[in-house]
């Protein structure tokens, strides 16, 4: 794989020129969101000056320009993760992607839908499996969902490691299971999840598979389709792009037979007072004025990630988390969350200081001008099932040097010092 150029990619993002608390800026918080490229404030501020139109409507040339731009979009959004163009719906984040199917397969419950749609029905005692591993966002919904049709949810286990437990995966899934939902990289642990193992036990009792993509999709080569997972979903603002982007992917029959979720304008083939007739995916689950400036934007900064090579991007980042990780481990007093050997993983660690609020460790290094997240990070039953509340979380990006990783070090090492934490 190629070698990144950091200096040239630094120069790219305008926000490394900013301070804070009067320090060069050390962002590492790029798993909430993520720093953007000029070339993606450019792309929307070019489109919204120039080609800025209601798209799929209207017999001027400005709206098939904007038509065009917004489709061509999607095809590349969609190549970037191994997808038809038809097999990508926009939607506003991953949240509402996830809430899309959990929303749609409620619908599918209800009756709604082609007479296909009929296979996406839950009875009660009918089991939604997910992980302890998850994010709110892939476990509400299924909450929610469960609510509404009587279903259970049921989860996998993880180890104290924070990797997911095969094992109790293996026992958990099993006829009665209907959806698997997880996530492919924790957003606490940074650690991959052995997606070709769940997706083997799923399909051998054929439940639908749904792919939380939000903190992969921007670190590591992704093929939803050579995964094999049914569904996934991934927010823009994560992958260098804007704010109100993200995507549904869908296996393409899984899409045509999926009931939609929000209904509107955009979305009909006809319509009379008491009917309508939906159009194919994905338009079906668009309905309304879509995010086409993001969408727009969005193109771009897959564009950006794929001149730099994903298998590049990923190497680095994980030497970085791999660096994280080995340097927290050596510091008195601090806990690495998801501490384990030989696994693939992105930028990304969570950490606890003895002794210290996670919220204080955040605030000693916002001072040597370093962002870092800290809470439960949406994941609050990861951080009950390790022993805690919060925890401190660094996450790295395209742009991180090996010397933003030793100032985290040095801060974290600070921390307990200052604070007089006792061991
Ligand atoms: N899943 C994971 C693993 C995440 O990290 C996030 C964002 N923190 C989400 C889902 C939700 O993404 P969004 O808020 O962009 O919808």
């Amino acid at each position: 794989a190629s070698v990144l150029d950091l200096a040239a990619i630094r120069a790219d993002f305008p926000i490394l020129d900013e301070t804070l608390n009067g320090q060069p800026l050390i962002y590492l918080d790029s798993g909430a969101t993520a720093q953007k490229p000029r070339v993606v404030l450019d792309a929307e501020i070019d489109f919204l000056t120039r080609n800025n139109s209601a798209v799929h409507r209207g017999a001027h040339t400005l709206a098939a320009e904007a038509t065009e731009l917004f489709e061509d979009a999607r095809a590349t959004v969609a190549g970037f993760v191994g997808a038809a163009p038809d097999d990508l719906v926009w939607t506003s984040g991953a949240t509402a992607a996830i809430n899309l199917v959990a929303y749609a397969i409620g619908n599918a419950t209800a009756g709604r839908g082609a007479p296909a749609s009929a296979r996406f029905a839950l009875a009660p005692g009918d089991e939604i499996v997910v992980t302890e591993a998850e994010h709110h966002a892939n476990l509400i919904p299924w909450q929610e969902l469960a609510a509404r049709t009587g279903a259970v949810i049921r989860a996998i286990r993880v180890h104290d490691n924070a990797t997911l437990d095969l094992a109790h995966a293996a026992s958990v899934i099993s006829e009665r299971t209907r959806i698997v939902a997880f996530t492919h990289v924790s957003n606490v642990s940074g650690i991959v999840s052995p997606v070709a193992e769940l997706v083997a036990l799923a399909r051998a009792v054929g439940a639908l598979t749904v792919l939380d993509a939000c903190q992969s999709a921007p670190h590591l080569p992704v093929d939803f389709a050579e995964l094999g997972v049914d569904l996934a979903a991934f927010s823009g603002h994560k992958l260098l792009g804007p704010y109100g982007i993200g995507a549904l992917y869908g296996r393409s029959e899984i899409l045509e037979a999926l009931p939609p979720f929000l209904t509107g304008g955009s979305m009909i083939t006809d319509v009379t007072i008491d009917s309508a007739e939906y159009l194919p995916a994905p338009l079906k689950f668009e309905a309304g004025t879509q995010p086409v400036s993001q969408a727009v934007g969005l193109a771009a900064a897959v564009r950006y990630l794929e001149g730099l090579d994903m298998g590049a991007v990923h190497a680095r980042e994980q030497d970085l988390g791999n660096r994280m990780i080995a340097g927290l481990r050596e510091i008195p007093g601090v806990r690495v969350l998801g501490d384990a050997e030989g696994v693939e993983r992105v930028g990304l660690a969570s950490f606890d200081v003895t002794g210290v609020h996670a919220h204080d460790v955040g605030q000693f290094l916002d001072a040597r001008g370093i962002a870092v997240r800290v809470g439960h990070h949406c994941a609050k039953p990861l951080h009950r099932r390790l022993g805690l509340t919060a925890s401190v979380r660094a996450s790295a990006s395209v742009f991180t040097t090996d010397d933003d990783i030793t100032a985290l070090l040095e801060g974290v090492a600070a921390v307990r010092d200052y604070f007089g934490a006792d061991e």
